[in-house]
């Protein structure tokens, strides 16, 4: 008899909206994998029983969506050593008896910039917006880069800076508040706050950005997020959603769970053409 294929998913609140099954479907298809990949919707008082469940139930691996990425740390029986210094968990994997908790956004991101975007960063002056948990798992991808600085720029000023003194044994990060910074034009400007997801954009002051600045939001959706309107309204030549960065961080999950890296290219394209 054949074995059942093996299970993975996609654990948030909410989680309807969430791409990661589309895009997981595709890696299978293409790499001939079998497995199973669906979305479950987890309030946060039920994560621990529900992925402790999933895991007994022979379950193969989970990504970790909003809100439960920093939760998931304490899921994990080991941590990798970018999920230990993020101090966030966005994927599960059942590995020789024990669940190891990774963080494969950073790795998504830096793909998506330097690899499909074909940009260098180092000597590069960089700024992000935000010091939430997206923020906690790409600053060391990042400095691992080598840029000339990178500036955080948060709503609430003391998160900023106790995430850049976190980090500030990896390479040149100063934490801000939005406003306080010295407004000289940067050469990649990332919005890592969730402020595209209600419509807004988070303040910032147009001498930061020339045409030349690459413009990169985290967030996406159908069509242009505010950010990116934003900074294509003030003469941006290069401004992107984070789509790129959603598939590449899955092709680092499917390639701890499976061992095979899948193509991205025509699941990226299928996407873009799928949001509009
Ligand atoms: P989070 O931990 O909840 O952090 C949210 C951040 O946004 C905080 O710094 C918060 O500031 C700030 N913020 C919220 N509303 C704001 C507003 N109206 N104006 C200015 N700042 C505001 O969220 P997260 O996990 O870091 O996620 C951030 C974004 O990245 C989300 O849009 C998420 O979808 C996206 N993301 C994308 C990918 C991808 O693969 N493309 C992966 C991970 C995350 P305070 O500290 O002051 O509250």
């Amino acid at each position: 008899m054949s074995q059942p294929p093996d299970s993975y998913g996609v654990v948030g609140h909410p989680v309807a909206h969430s791409l990661s099954p589309f895009i997981h479907a595709m890696f299978a298809r293409a790499t001939a994998q079998q497995l199973t990949y669906r979305a479950w919707d987890v309030a946060p008082p039920e994560l621990l029983q529900r992925v402790a469940e999933f895991f007994a139930g022979g379950g193969r691996g989970l990504n970790i969506t909003l809100p439960h990425k920093i939760a998931a740390v304490d899921l994990a029986q080991q941590l990798t050593e970018r999920a230990a210094h993020a101090a966030a968990v966005n994927t599960l994997a059942a590995q020789d008896g024990v669940i190891l908790g990774d963080n494969t956004d950073g790795a998504g991101l830096v793909r998506d910039l330097c690899h499909n975007q074909g940009l260098t960063l180092a000597g590069s002056r960089i700024l992000i917006l935000g010091a939430g948990g997206a923020t906690r798992g790409i600053l060391a991808p990042l400095l691992e880069l080598q840029p000339q600085g990178i500036v955080i720029a948060n709503r609430t000023a003391e998160r900023a800076q106790s995430l850049a003194a976190a980090f500030a044994d990896l390479g040149t990060v100063g934490g801000t508040g939005f406003g306080q910074f010295d407004a000289q034009p940067f050469d990649l400007i990332i919005n890592a706050t969730s402020a595209s997801l209600s419509g807004e954009m988070p303040p910032l002051p147009a001498a930061a950005l020339t045409p030349d600045t690459v413009c990169y939001d985290l967030a996406y959706g159908k069509g242009d997020t505010p950010f990116v309107v934003w900074a294509r309204q003030r003469g941006c030549r290069r401004a992107l959603s984070g789509l790129g960065m959603l598939v590449e961080q899955a092709a680092e999950s499917f390639e701890l769970w499976r061992g095979v890296r899948p193509a991205t290219a025509e699941v990226l394209a299928a996407l873009r053409a799928r949001q509009g």
